[in-house]
């Protein structure tokens, strides 16, 4: 089953002489439970496309669809709920909230959700698997750079999004934290039976997906394709 479709997605940005086509008709399917790594230099159109994919834009031509629902079909609104239910993002600055706790900073996406209930058995779960339970009191500047990084995904994934969107995750850790927390990226999506499309520069980090799309000057260069199902023909 496919998680998300990008189908002839294109975008333009800017105008007449001063336009910038930072996709061309890129063509990409995902599988649930995939975890890929988006790999190009620095202006291939990396986080335009998980922009588009996370709602927070949109494609100048072509369709995105998530779980099935083309999201350029949705209003303002409706968008908004869209990315509250099915996305969830994780920033190379972690973008934690200083005043607030590891816990609450962990919850705030549920608080925001109006007719959903914070479910501590859930927050603790993920707290505990991402090792950080016994940081829950604690401030962001009372962290490292990977426990920050682990607070802000095991936010990322509360709602239980269909999709996590990571952009350049460890961008700001060294080689042995960026190991640790990819490896946390990689056992909460077989967990979880999580989606993740994954920024990154660096190819080694990228070998630990289970699939590369690489991109270079908008387009797609290699990884469309789908693996055979598992377990299948
Ligand atoms: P990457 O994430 O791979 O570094 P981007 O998606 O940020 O690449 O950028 C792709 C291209 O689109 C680049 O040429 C960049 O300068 C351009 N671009 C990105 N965002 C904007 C914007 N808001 N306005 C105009 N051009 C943009
Ligand atoms: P990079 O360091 O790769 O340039 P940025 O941190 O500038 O990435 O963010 C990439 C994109 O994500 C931008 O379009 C920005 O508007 C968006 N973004 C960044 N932080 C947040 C956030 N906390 N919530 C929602 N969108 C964000």
């Amino acid at each position: 089953k496919n998680i998300l479709e990008l189908s002839h997605v294109e975008k333009i940005y800017g105008e007449k002489e001063n336009q910038v086509k930072a996709l061309k008709d890129i063509n990409i399917q995902v599988r649930e439970g995939e975890f890929i790594a988006i790999v190009g230099t620095s202006g291939s159109g990396k986080s335009t496309l998980l922009n588009l994919v996370g709602g927070l834009d949109t494609p100048t031509k072509g369709k995105i669809l998530v779980k099935g629902k083309e999201i350029g079909s949705l209003t303002r609104k409706e968008l908004t709920i869209f990315r509250r239910r099915n996305i969830g993002f994780v920033f190379q600055n972690y973008s934690l909230m200083p005043v607030l706790n590891v816990y609450d900073n962990v919850a705030l996406p549920v608080t925001f959700d109006k007719g959903k209930h914070i479910n501590r058995k859930y927050i603790e779960e993920l707290l505990k698997e991402l090792g950080i339970w016994d940081k829950r009191k604690k401030y962001p500047n009372e962290l490292s750079g990977g426990q920050q990084q682990r607070v802000a995904i095991a936010r990322a994934l509360i709602n239980k999004p269909a999709i996590l969107l990571a952009d350049e995750p460890t961008g700001n850790l060294d080689s042995a934290t960026t190991i640790e927390v990819i490896g946390l990226l990689k056992t909460s999506c077989r967990k979880y039976n999580q989606t993740i499309l994954m920024v990154t520069h660096n190819e080694a980090i990228a070998q630990i997906c289970d699939r590369i799309i690489h991109i270079e000057d908008g387009m797609v260069t290699s990884g469309t394709h789908l693996f055979p199902p598992k377990g299948g023909d």
